[in-house]
């Protein structure tokens, strides 16, 4: 059976394999030509003493043991048949994410999403920044990938409770995130990869018999005898009619945080909601070598390490 070993290494050895091969054979009591695999389970820097060392948790194949890569998460989809079908609002993360999750289960997802997709969406961006004109359907909180598609994608949770994340972060990687997400300990996409990942992950969900329209802003829904039949939305596309239908066997609600008028919907509908604690975001900017300094202890942050990361709790 393969070794479970933590090494422990100086932010230059990191990048080193020969090193690592040569730790890990020292640690197992194998030699390093024994060694048919190294596999990186997890990869967390310590900053907690002057030296900061990255603490790297190896699976360790020796003489006779195969290492068995995972298969691809996208290998078991197929195309769906259409026969069952779930509306999505919602092309943020849930949304996307309940796609795919759909896609597995052989039924088709149709996601509305008021917004753009994501290369079009960047365009309201502009006008924002730019001439301060706000497109009230198209612009940070609304469009294809949802609220935090152009931040760097910051993918730590603390949650262990809400499901599989392994398996979010692998989807993440087969569509186009570096690997190094799987074991990295605080781990991000980065502001330029984002865009292209959500990207392919609508290309997957069209390919396997899903649909995406964009600029279908869902305003009532369709309901009988205190069950769901479908959606109405108003689109800002000129060539498509105003207000369109939408039917399905159910309907999933992924309209994120600021949505207001769905709130308001589901109130005026009579649909039970309830109140979330309330939730504020502050941006707080620091000078990057202020927070290197405090929390590698050093005047001026080495190449090896990465930028340092800041964490707020706020009780
Ligand atoms: C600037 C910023 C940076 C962030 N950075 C990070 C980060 O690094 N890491 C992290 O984990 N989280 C980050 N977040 C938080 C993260 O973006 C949200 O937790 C996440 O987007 C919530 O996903 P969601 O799919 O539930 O909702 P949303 O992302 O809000 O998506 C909802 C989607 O529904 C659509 N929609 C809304 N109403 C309707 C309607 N009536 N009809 C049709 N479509 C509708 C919207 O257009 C939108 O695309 C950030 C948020 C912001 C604003």
């Amino acid at each position: 059976m393969a070794q479970l070993i933590e090494l422990v290494l100086l932010p230059h050895e990191r990048e080193d394999q020969s090193l690592l091969l040569e730790k890990a054979a020292r640690q197992t009591g194998l030699r390093p030509d024994q060694i048919s695999h190294l596999e990186i389970l997890k990869s967390s820097l310590d900053a907690r003493s002057r030296q900061p060392v990255f603490r790297v948790r190896v699976e360790v194949f020796g003489p006779g043991e195969v290492f068995t890569p995972r298969a691809a998460i996208l290998d078991g989809f197929r195309p769906v048949d259409g026969k069952k079908k779930v509306l999505i609002v919602g092309a943020g993360p849930a949304g996307y994410f309940a796609a795919l999750e759909l896609l597995e289960l052989g039924i088709q997802p149709i996601v509305l999403d008021r917004g753009k997709d994501v290369q079009l969406r960047r365009r309201d961006l502009k006008a924002i920044q730019q001439y301060g004109e706000v497109n009230p359907n198209s612009n940070y909180c609304f469009g294809e990938g949802g609220a935090g598609t152009y931040s760097d994608g910051k993918l730590y949770t603390r949650s262990l409770k809400r499901g599989n994340v392994q398996k979010a972060l692998q989807l993440l990687v087969e569509h186009g995130a570096k690997s190094d997400i799987l074991s990295e300990a605080h781990p991000h996409i980065g502001s330029n990869k984002l865009p292209g990942v959500v990207q392919n992950i609508r290309q997957t969900i069209l390919q396997y018999g899903g649909e995406v329209h964009f600029e279908q802003c869902v305003t009532d829904f369709i309901l009988n005898d205190g069950k769901i039949l479908g959606v109405r939305t108003q689109t800002t596309k000129p060539e498509i009619s105003p207000s369109q239908e939408w039917f399905a066997d159910a309907v999933i609600l992924a309209t994120g945080h600021s949505a207001r008028d769905i709130y308001r919907l589901l109130y005026a509908k009579g649909i039970r909601i309830e109140a979330k604690p309330f939730a504020l975001g502050v941006r707080v900017e620091h000078p990057q070598p202020l927070i290197d300094s405090i929390q590698y202890k050093q005047n001026q942050r080495s190449d090896e390490l990465p930028a340092a990361a800041i964490a707020w709790y706020v009780r």
